[in-house]
């Protein structure tokens, strides 16, 4: 397969940044969620304690990962505005290919996934 066309890289910055927007607000709202619990606790209401005790570990779990997941957004948006146009050409862009091993990432595995940087293989091999 060969590098990716700018049209792909300039498709690919869009969901970045995109995703880029829906965590950092994702991640205002959760933080609101997260002082809604903790003032829960002192009410009595439908929700237990252990049930607010709950909620918020899965809202910190998930405030976690969006985290997690900006990083990596992030990360990835440099490697692609990195070089002189704002926006790497081909052939002068690391974005897209696996830190791991240099091959090109499957483009179906970068649109599900914008800010992959390793490609399947390399994936499964550092979660496992
Ligand atoms: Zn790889």
């Amino acid at each position: 397969m060969d590098e990716l066309t700018d049209k792909q890289l300039n498709g690919f910055r869009q969901s970045l940044m995109n995703t880029r927007e829906e965590l950092l607000v994702l991640l205002d709202i959760s933080a609101e969620a997260g002082e809604a619990v903790v003032l829960d606790q002192t009410r009595v209401g439908r929700l237990s304690r252990m049930d607010a005790l709950q909620q918020q570990q899965m809202s910190n779990a998930c405030r976690a990962g969006y985290k997690k997941r900006l990083v990596e957004v992030q990360h990835a948006l440099s490697v692609l505005e990195q070089g002189d146009s704002g926006l790497c050409g081909s052939g002068s862009c690391d974005y897209g290919w696996c830190e791991q091993c240099g091959e090109l990432i499957d483009i179906h595995r970068l649109e599900v996934k914008p800010e992959s940087r390793f490609c399947v293989g390399c994936q499964q091999a550092t979660e496992t």
